[in-house]
This record gives C-alpha cells, structure tokens and sequence, in this order.
C-alpha cells in the first residue's frame, strides 16, 4: 500500500510573519496513515520545521544543486537542505524549467544528489496547453520521465508529481479522465523500467489548482495518491480541507 501525501509548496512566499500561519497548520494533527509536507522558501526551511514537527508534518526545499558544494552563489546543496530539517525536496517544477532553463538532465543529476544525501525527490513532469492540444502529453512526459529520474529511484526516495503547466495557478483543472489517463501511462512507465515491485510502491501526486472543493474527486482517481499544493497551502484553513479529503480517500 501506498501512503498518501499532501505537499505544499508555498513557492516565494513566506516571511517571519508567515509563521502564525505554521502555527495553525501545527495544530491539525492529521492522521498518521498519511504524510503531510510543507516546502516552504528556504530562509523558513528550518523555523517551519521546528514549528510543524510536534504535528508529525515533514518539510522540505523547493530546489537543490547538483554538486555537494562549491563556487554556486545562491544556490543549495542537498546536504544543506538535510541539515535544515528537510526530508524532501521538489524538483524539476515547471516554474523551474522554466525561469532556469532546467532541462532533464539537470534534473536527473539534481534527483541524484538528492537521493544520496537521504532526501526523497518529487520530480515534477508536466505539459503546457500547446503540447496538450497537439495531443502531445503522453510523449512530453515520457520524455521527462525518462530524462529526469534517474537510475537508483525507489518507492522511498521518489514520488513523481504530475502537473500540466496550464493548470498551474489558474483554476484550471484537468477532466478526471485526463488525470487518471497520465497518472495511469506514468504508472505503467515506472513499471516498465524500474519491474513491477518500484514501480507500483512510487507515490504519483497531481498538482495544479488543487483546492478543498475539488480534492476529495481529484483523490478518487486511480493512481492519484495525493496532491502537491501551491496557493492553497498558503492558508492553513485550505490546506486543511485538502488533508480532510485526503484522509478521506
Ligand atoms: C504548483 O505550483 O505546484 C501548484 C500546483 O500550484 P497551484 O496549486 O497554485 O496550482
């Protein structure tokens, strides 16, 4: 059995005066047969952990390097974000890809550090509106499954998060069948080439404009096992009703 997981990212936002915020999400106690993670900005990485660990909800970065350390002005290892409290950390967001350049071999090699320094990955994979209505998806994303997770994945140090870009911030949400259709292909790719017992035991999220009204059906979707959350998890009274539904499911 899988264990269900609700990730926020809560992507540049967040200052100290973020913190009455964590103190509301530290109180909810979700059930302990599911995770619950908060990627905060990295200046809160280590506070949100302290604030949310008596809850029993983990934290973890948004990005980290390739290298162990080095000449990388503003950038962070894998081992400095272990260090901070973390226990995962997001990778190959589209909002990356994007703005750096990311491709999948920087991910892939990101993934790696990551891995070897006891984090687990969320690699996320996902197509723009453009792919989609060249009826390109499933091409696009095997490319990015293929090109970014890499070699030594496990059902431990990987969960693959599919977030189709136009769904990303806009309220715009995928038909449940369109859902289930990916996470069904990512399903049979992870299958496919890690053999059957990895590739079942990998945790697949979806992500884009998730919100409490619209969780619990998007939860209801084979091989959905949980959501990665951006403006929802800002408030924790939304975030909330996300884990009520995941609970739920
Ligand atoms: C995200 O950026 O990962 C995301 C899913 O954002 P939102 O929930 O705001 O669409």
């Amino acid at each position: 059995m899988r264990r269900k997981l609700a990730a926020g990212n809560w992507k540049m936002n967040g200052t100290g005066a973020a913190l009455g915020e964590l103190q509301a999400l530290s109180q909810l106690h979700p059930s302990p047969r599911i995770d619950i993670l908060l990627c905060p900005p990295a200046t809160l990485l280590h506070r949100a952990g302290q604030a949310l660990e008596s809850a029993g909800i983990s934290v973890g970065g948004q990005d980290c390097h390739a290298q162990a350390s080095g000449a990388h002005t503003g950038d962070i290892s894998a081992e400095m974000l272990k260090d901070a409290g973390a226990e995962y950390v997001i990778l190959g967001h589209s909002e990356r890809r994007q703005d750096h350049g990311e491709s999948d071999d920087a991910v892939r090699a990101k993934a790696r550090a990551a891995m070897d320094n006891g984090l687990t990955a969320i690699i996320c994979v996902g197509e723009s509106l453009e792919q989609r209505e060249a009826a390109n998806t499933l091409d696009i994303i095997g490319g990015q499954l293929s090109g970014s997770i890499p070699d030594q994945s496990t059902g431990e140090n990987l969960v693959v998060a599919y977030e189709p870009i136009w769904a990303i911030g806009t309220g715009k949400v995928p038909t449940l069948d369109q859902i289930g259709d990916v996470h069904d292909f990512i399903r049979a790719r992870l299958e496919r080439r890690f053999g059957e017992g990895v590739g079942r035991s990998v945790r697949l999220l979806y992500g884009g404009s998730v919100k409490p009204s619209n969780a619990a059906e998007i939860f209801g979707v084979s091989n959905v096992d949980g959501a990665l959350v951006g403006g929802a998890s800002l408030k924790a009274a939304d975030f909330s009703g996300i884990i009520t539904a995941l609970e739920s499911a």
